[in-house]
């Protein structure tokens, strides 16, 4: 699963080449530096890595869908659409920018269900953002046909799916950009980071200016230059050392994927024997980066007995029913509204009247599948050990 696993002598070479200039920083120090530009190279292998145009990191997966949603021109008034089964990022930066979130259910890919998504479209929708959980795809050809007939703008979060591909075509250039998480637990890690990708030239400058204070970028692309100024700004910049780790991350993203590709079958194989399993839909299995294995069961007792089994032998999964940070029912504070602002926004206008209130019984097949659903993060590296220790225990608990 995560990057940290192989964190190694590559990533201290890279940041060496940091240190050694001493210049932590992406822009300017042009003499102190020594040509060394480890974040704008980041930026360029990433594309290149990915099949896309350009490339621009930020300090975090959350900042990246900020930075894309705002170069896009959303925020009070509009509607966002995303699928209630994903990371509170995704709707945490929907909320930054002013807009409102719109949930959608997901099916048995566990992601955006295209039928679902055409009914909450509204005159006020102004994009989708389908999620790639759990590390593979979303149905992202039928989303971008069904966003292309209305007019609207796709943000495809490959947070959790770095390596993940559709027919060979990386996720997150289906739609207009799509962005990317190096936090603590992502395929690739930089710490903390984030990146978005596009083939739009315009976006992407309007992204490098937004998210460097406005500074002119026009002159200089990717790198600062003239003194003008066309919009107001912010600073979402990722730091030298963080681009540099994340070269090194980035020359091992096939290797992760292949060796995550490899246990997960082994898994799969030992899963396979539960009586009633049916595993997650995928669109491209061959595209899958194999970051999770996921399997739904007969109904939510077999799936409770099953669970308790893998426990007894020390290998529980995940149940994302009852996980409090993926799940839309268990997002107590964005259904009751919580916030910081005084005035209540942005649930509540400024003058107190309620903008939006969540149903928590507003996703109910989502809710039907995922009391059923099992999940086995799967690591980079898994021992003979712990590989036969988890298929025994899926072995045993075809018996419950
Ligand atoms: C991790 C994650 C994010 C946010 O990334 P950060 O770098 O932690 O801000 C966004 N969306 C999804 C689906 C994620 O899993």
């Amino acid at each position: 699963m995560p990057g940290f696993e192989i964190f190694g002598e590559e990533e201290k070479k890279e940041i060496m080449d940091v240190l050694d200039t001493g210049v932590l920083f992406r822009y300017e120090f042009n003499e102190q530096r020594k040509n060394v530009f480890k974040v704008r190279e980041f930026e360029e292998k990433f594309a290149r890595y990915c099949g896309a145009n350009q490339a621009q990191a930020v300090t975090s997966g959350t900042a990246a869908l900020k930075v894309a949603l705002t170069a896009l021109g959303i925020g009070p008034g509009d509607e966002v659409i995303t699928q209630g089964f994903t990371f509170v990022a995704t709707w945490e930066a929907i909320l930054e920018v002013g807009a409102l979130p719109v949930f959608t259910e997901v099916d048995a890919t566990l992601n955006m269900d295209p039928e679902d998504l055409k009914k909450k479209i509204t005159s006020k929708t102004k994009c989708i953002i389908p999620v790639h959980m759990l590390g593979a795809q979303a149905r992202i050809e039928e989303i971008t046909a069904i966003a292309k007939q209305h007019g609207l703008e796709v943000i495809e979060d490959t947070a959790q799916a770095a390596g993940g591909r559709i027919k060979g075509q990386h996720l997150g250039t289906f739609g207009t950009c799509g962005t990317f998480s190096f936090d603590a637990v992502k395929t690739i890690t930089t710490g903390e980071g984030g990146m978005i990708i596009t083939d739009d030239v315009a976006l992407w400058r309007a992204m490098s200016e937004y998210h460097d204070h406005g500074h002119d970028h026009k002159v200089n692309p990717g790198a600062r230059g003239g003194e003008g100024r066309r919009f107001v700004g912010s600073n979402y910049r990722m730091m030298e050392l963080q681009g540099a780790i994340g070269l090194a991350q980035l020359a091992k993203l096939d290797g992760i994927v292949a060796a995550q590709q490899k246990n997960k079958a082994i898994l799969m194989h030992a899963a396979a024997g539960i009586p009633g399993v049916v595993f997650r839909e995928l669109v491209d299995a061959d595209g899958d980066s194999a970051t999770f294995l996921s399997f739904t069961l007969q109904d939510r007792e077999h799936c409770q007995r099953v669970n308790a089994s893998l426990r007894k032998s020390g290998h529980g999964a995940i149940n994302f029913a009852e996980n409090s940070w993926h799940f839309y029912p268990k997002w107590e504070h964005l259904l009751g509204g919580k916030t910081l602002t005084k005035s209540g926004y942005p649930f509540s206008e400024p003058y107190g009247k309620r903008r939006i209130v969540y149903d928590p019984q507003f996703l109910p097949q989502s809710a039907a599948l995922l009391e059923r659903t099992l999940v086995y993060p799967v690591a980079i590296k898994m021992s003979d050990e712990r590989l036969s220790g988890m298929c025994g225990a899926l072995k045993d608990a075809q018996k419950v």
